[in-house]
């Protein structure tokens, strides 16, 4: 995780090593080393300014004595900035103060979804909550299979609902989400898991079930899941899903692939709502909540 973009930013500082003081010039010549560390990284171009401006901004301000080397002095300023990208503290996990919280997992096809709902799950029954799950993708029997057989795999509550002979389309999707809110309260789970429907692009009609369901079940929680293996994409699709739904926070999956960490460093800039998790491979325990602290510290060392 990170190793790339760490491996350029260390390169970048190195640049410093051996200058006596902070100078226009050799600021000037770590920025530029910086911003394509920060761009070869797949960081969204924005983001990347913008760091790059404070880091000037703050770089050029501290060009006085001090016991830090140049060099010690930028890792110390790029560690602060990217905490400060990344949302400085951990974010929280909202519970509704009526159970079930209810909580939408939104995101395209592919991008882990149902994976990261069992996930999620098994992360809140360890919390000592009681989850239940159900997914309203009537258009994909096989997904919602998978999640049963996910659910199974950690011993979790799944609401199946009955769904043959009635079309596949928004009115069964509010029926089965609404049966499942019952369920869940009759079974005493505090937590309601609502995985959505995937979808291979931003699709217009999925967008307004999503939003239907949103107005139906009040969640406390709209996490977009987002592929970290397809960089700026994922980034985009969470902006356009977040300017039609407004989401709670992104859960970053596949963060043992050879991403290069660009979607992680741009998406809370890009959408405004923190990265909450991340999901680190297959096992429903390869899985944990996302502290900014902690990642720069992956990638400054
Ligand atoms: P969905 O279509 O969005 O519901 O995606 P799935 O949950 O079916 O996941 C798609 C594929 O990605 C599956 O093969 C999962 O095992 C895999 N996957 C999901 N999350 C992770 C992760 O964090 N790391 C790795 N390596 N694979 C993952």
């Amino acid at each position: 995780m990170f190793e790339n973009l760490s491996e350029k930013l260390q390169r970048s500082f190195k640049t410093l090593r051996g200058q006596g003081t902070l100078t226009d010039e050799n600021i000037n010549d770590a920025l530029r080393e910086i911003r394509l560390a920060l761009l070869e990284s797949d960081v969204n171009l924005n983001v990347a300014k913008d760091l790059i401006e404070h880091i000037r901004t703050k770089a050029l301000g501290s060009q006085v004595a001090t016991a830090l080397s140049p060099a010690e002095q930028i890792v110390k300023i790029v560690r602060d900035e990217l905490v400060e990208v990344l949302g400085r503290d951990t974010a929280r996990f909202k519970f509704a103060s009526q159970p079930p919280t209810v909580i939408l997992m939104a995101g395209l096809q592919g991008s882990g979804k149902t994976t990261t709902s069992g996930k999620l799950a098994q992360w809140l029954k360890k919390g000592g909550h009681r989850p239940m799950l159900v997914s309203v993708d009537v258009y994909r029997p096989a997904a919602r299979e998978q999640l049963k057989v996910v659910a199974q795999s950690i011993n979790a509550q799944i609401y199946e609902g009955d769904t043959k002979g009635e079309a596949a389309g928004t009115p069964l999707v509010e029926r089965l989400a609404r049966e499942a809110r019952r369920e869940a309260a009759n079974y005493g789970c505090d937590i309601l898991i609502v995985d959505t429907a995937g979808r291979l692009g931003i699709d217009e009609a999925l967008m307004e079930e999503m939003a239907l369901l949103k107005k139906q079940l009040n969640p406390s929680e709209i996490l977009f899941v987002a592929d970290a293996m397809t960089g700026q994409d994922a980034v985009n699709s969470a902006k356009a899903f977040n300017d039609k739904l407004t989401i709670t926070g992104s859960i970053l999956t596949k963060m043992d692939g050879d991403s290069r960490g660009g979607a992680a460093l741009s998406i809370r800039q890009i959408t405004g709502q923190p990265v909450k998790f991340l999901g680190t491979g297959e096992k429903s325990d390869a899985f944990e909540p996302f502290h900014p602290d902690r990642i720069v510290g992956r990638i400054l060392g």
